[in-house]
């Protein structure tokens, strides 16, 4: 059976170019005493606005492994995918992350859902979580209430899981169900209500992805109350604990961190649940490598800042069509996006300055970041004019990928510091 080992990242590799940077930073992080399992994604919008298959990020992720001699587990991860958008993703893909959020809400039938609530009498009143300081109170209305809201969503779940086992065969890959992009998060209570739906479905759910309270815009930091998150945390991770052994779904079930990458102010909660309470986390990261790869550029100068220069004003002049797709996991400050006439005569380090995400740069700008994030359209335009500098400048590319990814994501999550 394909298992899921304890500590885990998603890395994006926009361009399937950084496979082997990226994982490098894994190798880093075994060197530094920690395995942490690379799983390569890209969701179907990804692979839509830039015109590519899910079969090239196998390729690339496969050549990375065998020439650097990665012997330990890989992953790809059909990320975001549903009954319509599934189909390419059935050969090259291992990692289901199955995306029902959309469905969340919807009625189920009546039947169900009263033979849900007879099924499950020991999900009303206090339930105890070991390890938690509090215990879960749900009343026999709240129950009903929650089911009612998720229970649709975990049946689309079990059809789209039933449609990728048939294709690849019972154990033969890794399925994640996800529900983080919605409005409203999901509490611990609904959390173990819907893990205990998923089992009577027969989905063996090895990560799960709910929606934090805060915002996780992509590529920038947490915007909410850090110790909030980490009792929620703490709280999700006791509920899935008692879930495994109540429903018997998998041992190495844990929760998945759709995090949009670059969650600095919580990765310390993330690490201290992970230590209480003896378990995991799969960190998906967004495809923040994409702006590492403009970081190199800039940071070559000459033809590499030039054209990092024009991505921008590109982007600057798209910036509402760009922005459309990411509309809910953005928030650009229009007034602080500089113009790309001043942008034109910037150095190099004031370039890479304002791009890189470093708090204690003054210069770093959080509104361009966001832009250059969703731009990633502009360079797939440009085609072999992008990916002919990006070979051309390599090395000093994949140093800024490696370290991103090691010393700001891998590092504080898994090694705690
Ligand atoms: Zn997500």
């Amino acid at each position: 059976m394909k298992t899921l080992g304890m500590y885990s990242i998603g890395v994006g590799d926009r361009f399937a170019h950084q496979a082997k940077a990226q994982l490098q930073a894994c190798i880093l992080g075994a060197d530094a005493g920690v395995e942490v399992t690379p799983v390569w994604n890209k969701s179907n919008r990804e692979h839509t606005i830039i015109g590519s298959e899910p079969a090239s990020v196998r390729a690339a992720a496969g050549a990375a492994v065998a020439e650097m001699g990665w012997k330990r587990e890989w992953f790809c991860d059909a990320d975001h995918i549903n009954l319509t958008t599934v189909e390419r993703f059935l050969a090259p893909c291992d990692f289901f992350t199955i995306d029902v959020a959309d469905y969340i809400g919807k009625p189920a039938e009546h039947s169900s859902i009263d033979a849900f609530l007879k099924r499950h009498p020991e999900l009303v009143g206090s339930i105890r979580l070991e390890g938690a300081g509090e215990a879960l109170e749900i009343s026999a209305e709240m129950l009903a209430r929650t089911v009612a809201k998720f229970l649709f969503a975990v049946q689309e779940a079990g059809k789209i899981y039933r449609r990728v086992e048939k294709a690849k065969g019972k154990g033969n890959f890794v399925t994640e169900v996800s529900m983080d992009e919605t409005d409203a998060a999901q509490t611990p209570a609904e959390l173990l209500v819907i893990l205990a739906a998923l089992a009577d479905e027969g989905v063996p759910v090895q990560t799960i992805a709910p929606k934090f309270s805060g915002r996780f815009n992509k590529g920038v930091d947490y915007v909410g109350d850090p110790a909030q998150f980490r009792r929620e945390m703490a709280l999700d991770m006791a509920a899935i604990r008692h879930a495994v052994a109540a429903y018997g779904l998998p041992a190495n079930l844990k929760l998945s961190v759709h995090s949009g990458s670059d969650k600095f102010s919580i990765y310390p909660a993330i690490h201290a649940c992970m230590q209480e309470f003896g378990t995991g986390v799969h960190l998906k990261t967004a495809g923040t490598t994409w702006l590492e790869e403009i970081i190199g550029l800039a940071e070559a100068g000459g033809d590499g800042l030039a054209l990092a220069k024009e991505i921008y004003a590109e982007a600057f002049a798209h910036a509402a069509e760009l922005c459309v797709p990411y509309a809910t996991v953005i928030d650009i400050d229009a007034a602080r996006l500089p113009a790309p006439a001043e942008v034109a005569g910037w150095t190099s380090t004031q370039f890479t300055s304002a791009l890189r995400h470093d708090q204690r740069n003054a210069a770093y700008n959080a509104s361009l970041r966001q832009l250059l994030h969703v731009g990633f359209k502009v360079a797939a335009k440009m085609g072999e004019r992008y990916l002919w500098l990006l070979e051309a400048n390599e090395g000093i590319v994949a140093k800024n990928v490696t370290e991103n990814l090691f010393a700001r994501h891998i590092g504080p999550v898994f090694l705690g510091r």
